[in-house]
């Protein structure tokens, strides 16, 4: 997944439909078999059931030839996500490959072959606006997806799956260095065919497109493996699966294939079916060991798993179907598996007719389906299930349907665990009082939006509001009637904030909103109106009377980080309560229409004196020019170094040098974007020019403030560091923004 700690993602599948039929075969290139998959694959994105179902079949029969009646827990992973079934596939047949080429005893790899297969069957308790999530994870959703791997372990343990399978998936996600955070097996601790696994699962998910990033390619996954051997992965494992590439693949592949296709006999099942001599699925597969552990299977499994005969009458009924239906098995052995059996209703809400039986179509065109529908749940409310219909041919008698196995999934427990995962976002970013977002909430989308609206040069502004004298209506109303007021101001702001702004709760009685896409003067008149708004609205809660409140509001300017913006929309907040309070002030320029700023860029070149790699000049020295007096520029200045906290480390008359930390614009805290300490030196001057117009008269005198700039950085080594010049020019451009300058050209030189 998008995991900070991962360097490979060993992450769910390929996103459904996305790029499924162009990747590259997970491992070596065992061509046909891993064809076959994407064949399946592509089917999840057509709109034809036939197709999905020819699909659905394709895997099943591969499938089931591996895990004999454990396939239904596949097909239970593929009810849930499709792609993660191709993953798994494609990994399990790869693997198989591997252990051919390795000439590993065929009961190992059995094993490796069936934990490839279900390494990922937990992700059926993954929500899926988690398994589908095109961006990063939070830390909760990793946790999320970490804990799927013990869900996987628990729920073979519960099927009674033999113990190398289920230690080779539960240890699957370890480190070779034994750093994985949530399994610490090291080196040979870990099981050879979770050793393996690891590295075939990672190597698949990055050829895979993934919903959060495209496919990676093969040369570049293969570099990845071994920048990971060592580490991540067993450095003798990645480089023998590294040495299948350049292997005979028409060797593996006529091996993977006659195992795969089942025309190798002999082979030996790490379970085997039941009722062999009843009309069920299982009649097709080879025999095997483990009639116990396919009784136990089929019993824990959570889903209905119900198998019928060719005239629908039920020959197995599980008890995840007797859970289902509040139907015990005895009861429903024998009957007839119709619609009107368990009021099976289409999602649309109305009885599904026996003509229309799903079922009973299956079993006639021979063709797997997969419906949703709702049925009879045990408390008498209808509950939604995902029925899966598997019809089951008779051995050696291709299109002679004897059964089939149908599969009841509820999805209404997913849509409960994915609204649950909902509530916790909600209950992790809104303030609980006022259901505005809280203040970690803020702090984090106002990095976003920094980011975003610098990225876009879309203009974005910010108010910050605080209600006045707010203690004493504590004091006079109680703290109640203090709450009463804090909630009815952040409806009053939410009611006038439009649908992309952020309204947050910055703490106590002071509020935050980000307006996206809104400059100054507009963020400015709506804090006006949401003021005015407030000290004319009565509240009974105060024996009918009104409150007020102070805005600070500024617009992100160039150069800003998140604290500068935020630093500056507090010195406005600030200013609007020492005026007096019941008021809206603005501070800074903004973005300027005309883009000066940034076609100042092309002028920075011929100011640019030091080298960037070595010598001690500075790296930005530069001329600029403002039509504000010089105690404004001052001012201005002050501003600039209070936002930024810059620290003053000398000053005379018209001169101040300063150190500042620049951060990345985003907030980002990563390697690669930490802070550079820069030193920069400011001289003003100001001089008077008289301007004459067209007919040569004089037409006035103009003040103009000239600002010499220094700027480099404080640490010798940082001038090698690649993000150096940029942090200096973004720092320049901030400065000029604070002063409302402009690079200084000849032209603009005082003539006298
Ligand atoms: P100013 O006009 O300068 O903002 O004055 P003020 O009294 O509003 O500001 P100050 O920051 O001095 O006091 C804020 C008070 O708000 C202090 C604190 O007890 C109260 N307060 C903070 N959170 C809550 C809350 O959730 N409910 C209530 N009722 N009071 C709160
Ligand atoms: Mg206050
Ligand atoms: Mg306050």
């Amino acid at each position: 997944m998008s995991s900070t700690a991962l360097p490979i993602d060993n992450a769910p599948a390929a996103s459904v439909g996305q790029g499924a039929s162009e990747h590259s075969p997970a491992g070596p290139d065992i061509g046909s078999l891993l064809r076959s998959v994407d064949a399946a694959a592509v089917s999840h994105g057509k709109s034809s059931p036939e197709q999905r179902a020819a699909g659905a079949a394709e895997q099943h029969r591969l499938v089931e030839g591996r895990l004999g009646m454990a396939s239904s827990l596949f097909t239970a992973l593929r009810c849930k996500h499709p792609s993660t079934a191709d993953h798994s596939l494609r990994v399990a047949i790869s693997c198989s490959a591997w252990a051919a080429a390795l000439e590993m005893p065929d009961k190992l790899r059995t094993h490796l072959e069936a934990a490839a297969l279900l390494h990922d069957v937990g992700k059926i308790g993954v929500p899926d606006i988690v398994l589908n999530k095109p961006g990063r994870l939070t830390d909760i959703e990793l946790e999320i997806i970490d804990s799927s791997r013990e869900a996987s372990r628990h729920i073979l343990w519960a099927a009674g799956a033999p113990d190398e399978i289920v230690e080779g998936v539960a240890a699957a996600s370890a480190w070779f260095d034994g750093t994985h955070r949530s399994v610490s097996l090291k080196g040979d601790q870990t099981p050879f065919v979770a050793r393996m696994i690891a590295i075939v699962d990672a190597f698949d998910s990055m050829t895979t497109d993934q919903v959060y990033r495209p496919a990676r390619s093969r040369e570049r996954a293969i570099a990845t493996l071994y920048e990971q051997a060592g580490t991540q992965f067993d450095p003798d494992l990645v480089q023998s699966f590294c040495d299948l590439f350049t292997q005979d693949q028409s060797q593996l592949e006529a091996d993977v294939s006659a195992r795969w296709l089942g025309s190798v006999s002999g082979i030996r099942m790490p379970w085997k079916h039941t009722h062999r001599e009843s009309v069920t699925p299982t009649e097709a597969a080879p025999v095997g060991e483990g009639d116990l552990f396919t009784a136990k299977l089929i019993d824990n499994m959570h889903d209905a798993v119900v198998f019928i005969d060719s005239q629908r009458v039920i020959t197995q009924w599980n008890t995840g179907a007797e859970k289902l239906t509040g139907v015990g098995a005895s009861a429903a052995l024998g009957k007839a598996l119709t619609p009107s059996l368990l009021d099976m209703a289409s999602s649309s809400g109305n009885l599904i007719d026996d003509i229309a039986c799903p079922i009973k179509k299956a079993l006639s065109d021979g063709l797997q389906a997969l419906e949703r529908i709702s049925v009879m749940g045990r408390n008498g409310q209808s509950v939604t299930v995902d029925m899966h219909i598997i019809p089951v041919s008779s051995t050696g008698r291709p299109g002679h349907f004897v059964g089939a196995a149908v599969m009841m999934h509820d999805v209404s427990s997913e849509a409960s665990l994915e609204e649950r995962c909902q509530a916790l976002h909600a209950e992790m970013t809104k303030d609980p009082m006022t259901q505005v977002a809280n203040r970690g909430e803020f702090d984090r989308m106002l990095a976003a939006f920094v980011e975003a609206h610098l990225d876009t040069d879309l203009r974005c502004s910010l108010i910050m509001a605080d209600i006045d004298h707010f203690k004493s209506i504590n004091d006079t109303f109680g703290h109640q009637a203090g709450d009463e007021a804090i909630m009815t101001f952040a409806n009053l702001m939410k009611s006038m904030c439009r649908a992309g702004d952020l309204v947050a709760r910055y703490g106590g009685e002071e509020f935050a909103i980000l307006c996206a896409d809104c400059n100054n003067a507009t963020a400015a008149k709506r804090a006006d109106a949401i003021r005015k708004k407030l000290s004319e609205t009565p509240h009974s809660y105060l024996g009918g009377k009104q409150i007020t409140a102070s805005f600070g509001v500024t617009e992100l300017q160039p150069g800003d980080t998140p604290e500068t913006l935020l630093r500056r929309s507090d010195r406005a907040l600030l200013q609007a309560k020492d005026q007096g309070r019941n008021q809206v002030v603005q501070l800074g320029d903004g973005m300027q229409t005309d883009n000066a700023s940034k076609a100042g860029w092309g002028g920075i070149g011929k100011w640019f004196l030091g080298s960037i790699t070595g010598g001690s000049g500075a790296l930005i020295e530069t001329r600029l020019v403002t039509n504000v007096p010089i105690e404004l520029a001052v001012d201005k200045l002050r501003g600039f170094i209070a936002d930024r906290d810059a620290e003053i480390v000398k000053t005379s008359e018209n001169y101040i040098r300063l150190i500042t930390e620049e951060a990345a614009a985003g907030g980002n805290r990563r390697d690669a974007d930490q802070a550079i300490s820069f030193v920069v030196e400011i001289e003003l001057t100001q001089t008077h020019i008289e301007r004459v117009n067209n007919s040569g008269l004089a037409a006035g005198k103009y003040v103009h403030t000239y600002a010499n700039v220094k700027i480099q950085p404080r640490r010798d080594r940082d001038r090698s560091k690649a993000k150096v010049v940029d942090r200096a020019r973004k720092l320049l451009s901030s400065l000029q923004a604070y002063l409302m300058a402009k690079e200084a050209t000849v032209e603009s030189e005082p003539t006298t």
